[in-house]
């Protein structure tokens, strides 16, 4: 059967990449398909759903309260207007322009990252005036206390592969000094699976995307503080307006969660890790590559299928990797060690009908 995609003369996608936005980040559950398509023929009071909505998603993180978005970045500029504007209509309709108001938000500068697009622009649209502490490479708490004055409206930290790893403040660290100084500490977990963690540590506003880890459609929230959330919830009648969330979507969401924080774990892991069994044994053997079985960098029971090249081949990774995104169906790879000769199959984002065919492509591309 074609794809909706197919239909419309664009090529079929095999995602063995990742939760990526320019892929499409992931695929909804047929259970989270029928709730989109009865919440999205019926009508409802907004202002009742969004409440509600809140409820529903802080059963899952232990929030006081949680606000729903588009997406994560949208959660990161109603946070920071939030704690910029408060629930002041005045103020609220006067954003992005926040002169005169404390409007400072201190980010390590190794955390001043683009995901995709520029995190202080987020931080900006939300009225936000990002102040990056420290050094790019080196932040000390110091620096961070030496950022804080009168105009500083929040604290933010980005927890992320695409932050700087080693030399930043700890969250723990940056969530004590938030709060001796009396301030509101932010979090970018965009893409964490972590549903509970920060709001546990006592962040004030955690910021997550409904589209990565767990797999909902198009949204985002963000959950904790009750005084906050209610703040980011007002947002709506200024800066978020444009970032508005349809209501099939917020239902969504809250199907998506239910099914994410019920999952089976271990059998997840399972059908995740015979994936990667079947793709390796369907890859060993090829010619001018070297396959094996990597685990997740960041800690995590995860495995990806690791090809290298062998130093005979008379194509580069790089070359792989560009030929495999130019056929039909594209096939995306986990690229960003291909210009050191290695390339990765993430099996999360893969159905198990895809592992034949990236089989039948590297053999095919291999053969020349
Ligand atoms: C993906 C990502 C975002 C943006 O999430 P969206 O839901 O796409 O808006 C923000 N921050 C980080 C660290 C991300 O990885």
């Amino acid at each position: 059967m074609p794809t909706i995609y197919e239909k419309n003369n664009l090529r079929r996608v095999i995602n063995a990449s990742g939760r990526m936005t320019a892929l499409g980040v992931s695929t909804i559950d047929n259970e989270v398909a029928k709730v989109l398509v009865e919440a999205a023929q019926n009508y409802v009071v907004i202002d009742e759903l969004l409440d509600k909505v809140g409820e529903l998603i802080s059963v899952h993180t232990g929030g006081e309260d949680s606000c729903v978005t588009s997406c994560a970045s949208a959660a990161i500029c109603l946070s920071v207007a939030a704690t910029i504007a408060g629930d002041d209509i005045t103020l609220i309709e006067q954003l992005p322009n926040s002169a005169g108001l404390k409007n400072e938000i201190v980010i390590q500068k190794g955390h001043a990252v683009n995901f995709g697009a520029d995190v202080c622009q987020m931080i900006r649209i939300g009225g936000g005036v990002p102040v990056e502490a420290g050094c790019a490479n080196r932040v000390s708490k110091d620096h961070i206390r030496g950022c804080i004055t009168d105009k500083t409206a929040a604290l933010f930290y980005v927890k992320s592969h695409h932050a700087v790893q080693k030399g930043m403040v700890s969250l723990e660290d940056m969530i004590a000094i938030a709060h001796e100084k009396g301030l509101p500490i932010i979090v970018d977990a965009a893409a964490e699976e972590d549903i509970t963690r920060y709001v546990a540590m006592g962040v004030d506003l955690t910021c997550y995307s409904g589209a990565k880890a767990f797999e909902a459609p198009t949204s985002g929230f963000v959950t904790g503080n009750k005084q906050l959330i209610a703040a980011a919830k007002k947002q709506y009648k200024g800066v978020g307006r444009p970032m508005k969330v349809g209501k099939e979507c917020m239902m969504g969401l809250t199907k998506a969660l239910e099914l994410y924080t019920k999952r089976d774990n271990d059998a997840y892991l399972k059908t995740l890790e015979n994936r990667v069994d079947s793709l390796i044994a369907g890859l060993t053997g090829l010619p001018h590559i070297k396959v094996s079985k990597s685990a997740d960098e960041a800690g995590r029971t995860i495995y990806r299928v690791k090809v290298d090249m062998l130093p005979d081949s008379p194509i580069t990774a790089m070359e792989l990797v560009d030929q495999l995104k130019a056929g039909n169906p594209a096939i995306h790879t986990r690229d960003h060690y291909s210009n050191v000769g290695t390339v990765f199959f993430d099996p999360r984002p893969m159905f198990d009908t895809d592992v034949q065919l990236v089989v039948e492509r590297m053999k095919s591309i291999l053969a020349k």
